[in-house]
């Protein structure tokens, strides 16, 4: 396979689908000029495999003739020579991976000009001043990307000829001045690489293509592909290319245009552009630019075959296109296309619309494929409205959107301040169930500790507050926070931005979130495409949430965390009663409280997803989170002493401790210490239903027992909730005769099932005899991928995480995507093996991966019923999940029946 491809080339595919192999810009450039016989100016791509053998081995063998004879073939078509003292060609020397990646990797312009062919360039053009500006730019590109001089060494220089000049216009340094620069930059090179600004073409050819291949290497480049995800592998194409000048005279210029608005999605071209200038100027900024329209009055002729070309790129490509071009006196000449990024509102309405525009014509599928999880949480969520604003502080992204407030510290604090009518920010190390009004209150939530699967990251992100969590370089102290060397006191503003994790001090203006009307179009496309494949389900812990969640389209409650309803401030004391209580009697009348208020939590949230299925999983918490901090005590002990309550409470704290709590006491463990407390639960919860059945809803209940490790566990809880389930069955039907109003003949069936979470590498192993006793499965991968990694999910993320990153040790973070390898390979055990016992047996996942589009990919594939997630990020999960179906089927498995419409056979109890 050769290195080098002219952009005339002919490939045996088209070379737009060659982005792999000639980048993205390559592949385009060849598109363009072999496909489309657009205004190209020619040249040559020096493939993507050649970088990666550079990266490897050093400078391919072959590279440099292959190279040569491009070069000549080039050279050969426009009729010139690079470096001819008489009439030079120069070439640009540009990156291109398969990615876009804006900015990130290095350009060099006007190659091929040196002492001699300036000369040459400044007979042909007879313009000595277009000459020498276009050496110096040269140099000072040439000394910064290639030889890594410091870019002020040139720009000071040039600053001061300007001053001396008496001008602030790059366009009106003297000729003169400009040679004194070329001269003056020639010594700087000298001074740093001990050796003269290289003459020779070749020689600057190679520099600069091998630059261009480290650049893939560079800081930037490696910092953009982290947060984009994109492979660090992939390496570069290089595209050499003849130039073309905007910067000749007033009958040149340059510009960017797409072919519809990339911010809007409305029809029309949309652009700017800048006379006598090159395209690095209007990158700059440096000078106003004009817009697309204005065009029409300068250049008609231009401006008409440049609305033609959009017109055809657009068909084309099927999408919109930005576009690069420069008028050289008089002529069009188009420098680079791709399909064009744009903001979410833009990508919403261009796919909707795009289905039926007759040019286009785009299936619903290409439609729903069109649109990323990125463009959904933007029109979803307030965002900055500009960018580049200084980060104070970078922390993990735990709930998506801004949010701008005063600085409180405390969760009482900051509740007081929103009752001022004020917009709070709530700083904390970490949050617990104790700081749950505070967080209520806040605009937003900024912790010091903790990761994607801590207190305040699912918190957040279930009421859809915008939260950045584990920003460690903040040291918290009192009513104060620094980072380094600045200093943020309560009641000073701050801004967070809990999609990218980061923090900046002050007031940032917010953009609405503001879904437009093509929002839900997409959305029930992508309904009909997963409808019978991969249901999607919400964690709603409220009425309110899970009213939220169906208007968000979640087709049921795939996690109701019971702990959460625990959390209000009049909840907390009945719970910490139960745990304090001395005696039987005690303990029993605590838990009678908690069951009152529980049936009518469960009411409401039966109520809201009345008709759809709703698993609660029974009391999960670790016991610690519900009792005051151990240390806060030990310290107000030895200072102002405790009253009788709070020793009560010291002591219990104490006992209660453990060292590693999210691997102590919890889940169905926590049952059998207490076991009065999951029959507690049901029975609010059958009476719930029995409400709600009584009023003519038809309640779909999933009874689910959280961290089972093993069959009889299972079966012993099952147990417990099938007498509970019976009990309150009994007791109702006892009431109803006592009011002497016999059941009903067409009262509704009461569908109750049992089921089992599988958050343990046991679990999975054991799913076959599990599954014995389950009607249905829900992953829980939060725990299973803190207990497959061993990682403690509350301390990894903030303390060595990155670092992971960084040195490639994990692909993704896995509290965030689901590490299909490991934990993927767990579930898929889990499936097969429940499956191999029931066959029927309904599985979906309820982590927090079941937002997270790469995850849902992994768990469709794995054979997963449904998937769960947050409330907010049921519209992304829809999305996903479709684009998942499109992706292909699992291996081997039929199209299965819509998830709520076929239950699980499991026991049905008649009410
Ligand atoms: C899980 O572990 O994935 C889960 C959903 O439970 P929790 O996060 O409440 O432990
Ligand atoms: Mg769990």
């Amino acid at each position: 396979m050769p290195y080098v491809f002219d952009f005339d080339h002919s490939h045996r595919k088209p070379p737009m689908d060659m982005k792999d192999l000639l980048g993205g810009k390559g592949a385009n450039l060849a598109e363009m000029t072999s496909v489309l016989g657009l205004p190209v100016p020619p040249g040559f791509t020096i493939s993507t495999d050649a970088c990666r053998d550079y990266m490897a081995d050093g400078w391919p063998e072959a590279l440099s003739a292959e190279v040569g004879r491009a070069r000549a073939r080039l050279e050969k078509a426009m009729g010139k020579v690079i470096g001819d003292p008489a009439d030079p060609l120069l070439v640009s020397v540009r990156s291109g991976a398969k990615f876009s990646m804006p900015g990130m990797m290095d350009t060099v312009l006007n190659l091929g000009l040196n002492d001699e062919s300036v000369e040459g360039l400044a007979k042909q053009t007879g313009d000595q001043r277009f000459a020498y500006d276009s050496y110096r730019r040269f140099v000072a590109m040439y000394g910064r990307i290639v030889l890594d001089i410091p870019g002020e060494e040139f720009d000071s220089l040039f600053d001061a000829a300007k001053e001396l000049a008496g001008t602030t216009s790059d366009a009106k340094v003297p000729t003169e001045l400009l040679r004194y620069l070329v001269d003056s930059f020639s010594q700087i090179v000298e001074r740093y690489t001990g050796r003269p600004f290289p003459q020779d073409p070749d020689a600057q050819l190679r520099g600069a293509i091998e630059a261009v291949f480290r650049s893939w290497n560079g800081p930037r480049a490696i910092a953009y592909r982290e947060r984009e995800r994109i492979p660090h592998d992939l390496g570069t194409a290089v595209n050499v290319q003849a130039m073309v000048f905007g910067n000749r005279d007033d009958r040149s210029g340059t510009g960017v245009g797409f072919t519809r608005d990339p911010a809007t999605g409305e029809r029309g071209a949309y652009g700017d552009f800048l006379i006598n200038a090159q395209g690095e100027d209007v990158v700059a900024g440096i000078r106003n630019t004009e817009p697309l329209s204005a065009l029409k009055g300068q250049f008609p002729k231009v401006h008409r075959e440049l609305l033609d070309i959009f017109d055809r790129l657009e068909r084309h490509y099927r999408d919109m296109c930005d576009t690069e071009f420069t008028i050289e006196q008089g002529k069009l000449w188009m420098l680079q296309t791709r399909v064009g990024k744009r903001t979410g509102r833009a990508a919403l309405k261009m796919a909707v619309d795009m289905t039926t525009e007759p040019k286009i014509r785009l299936t619903k599928a290409e439609a729903v494929g069109r649109v990323t999880e990125d463009h959904l949480a933007s029109v979803l969520h307030p965002h900055f409205s500009s960018t580049g604003h200084p980060v104070l502080a970078k922390g993990l992204g735990a709930s998506p959107g801004a949010a701008v407030g005063r600085v409180y510290f405390t969760a009482d604090d900051a509740a007081e301040a929103a009752a001022r009518g004020e917009a709070v920010v709530l700083v904390r190390s970490e949050t617990s169930p104790e700081d749950v009004h505070g967080m209520l209150a806040a605009e937003g939530i900024l912790t010091a500790r903790g990761g994607l699967v801590s207190h305040a990251a699912v918190v957040a992100r279930g009421w859809g507050k915008p939260a950045v969590v584990g920003a460690e370089a903040l040291r918290i102290s009192g009513h104060y926070f620094t980072v380094g060397s600045v200093t943020v006191a309560q009641g000073d503003w701050l801004s967070i931005d809990g999609t990218a994790g980061t923090v900046v001090a002050g007031q940032v203006p917010l953009t609405a979130a503001e879904p437009p009307p093509e929002f839900n179009v997409l959305l029930e496309w992508a309904d009909e495409i997963r409808a019978g494949h991969l249901g999607v389900r919400a964690n709603a812990d409220t009425g309110a949430d899970a009213a939220n969640a169906r208007s968000l389209g979640a087709e049921g409650i795939g996690l109701c965390r019971t702990e959460h309803m625990f959390l209000g401030e009049d909840r907390l004391p009945v719970v910490r009663r139960m745990i304090l209580a001395d005696s039987p009697e005690e303990e029993a009348e605590a838990l009678e409280q908690l069951r009152m208020v529980q049936r009518t939590d469960f009411l409401e949230i039966l109520r809201a997803m009345d008709g759809l299925p709703v698993t609660v999983r029974l009391l999960d918490p670790p016991l610690h989170e519900f009792l005051p901090s151990t240390h806060e005590l030990a310290v107000k002990e030895a200072t102002v002493g405790l009253t009788e309550e709070e020793q009560k409470l010291y002591d219990a704290a104490r006992m209660w401790q453990e060292a590693n709590p999210m691997l102590g006491t919890r889940g169905v463990r926590l049952g059998v210490v207490k076991p009065g407390l999951y029959a507690m639960q049901v029975r609010a919860l059958m009476e719930a239903a029995g409400d709600l059945a009584a009023a003519g809803g038809h309640p779909v209940v999933e009874i689910m027992i959280p961290l089972t490790v093993s069959r009889e566990e299972l079966a012993l809880a099952r147990r417990w909730v099938e007498e509970a389930v019976a009990g309150a069955l009994a007791e109702a039907a006892h009431q109803r005769s006592a009011r002497g109003k016999p059941a009903p003949k067409a009262r509704p069936e009461l569908e109750v099932t049992i089921g089992t979470m599988i958050e343990t590498p046991r679990a999975a192993l054991r799913a076959a005899e599990i599954a014995e006793e389950a009607d249905f499965f829900s992953f829980g991968t939060n725990d299973l991928t803190q207990m497959t990694f061993g990682f403690s999910r509350d301390d990894v993320e903030g303390r060595m995480m990155s670092a992971y990153l960084e040195l490639g040790l994990l692909p993704r973070n896995p509290f965030e995507t689901v590490d299909a390898d490991g934990v993927g390979e767990l579930v898929r055990l889990g499936v097969s093996r429940g499956r191999s016992t029931r066959p029927d047996l309904k599985i979906g996942v309820c982590g927090e991966h079941g937002g997270d589009p790469a995850s849902i990919a992994v768990f469709y594939q794995a054979g997963l019923d449904y998937v769960s997630c947050s409330p907010f990020r049921v519209p992304v999960a829809r999305l996903a999940a479709a684009q998942a179906v499109l992706a292909g089927a699992p291996d081997g498995r039929p199209a299965k029946a819509a998830v709520g419409k076929a239950g699980a056979k499991g026991t049905k109890h008649k009410a």
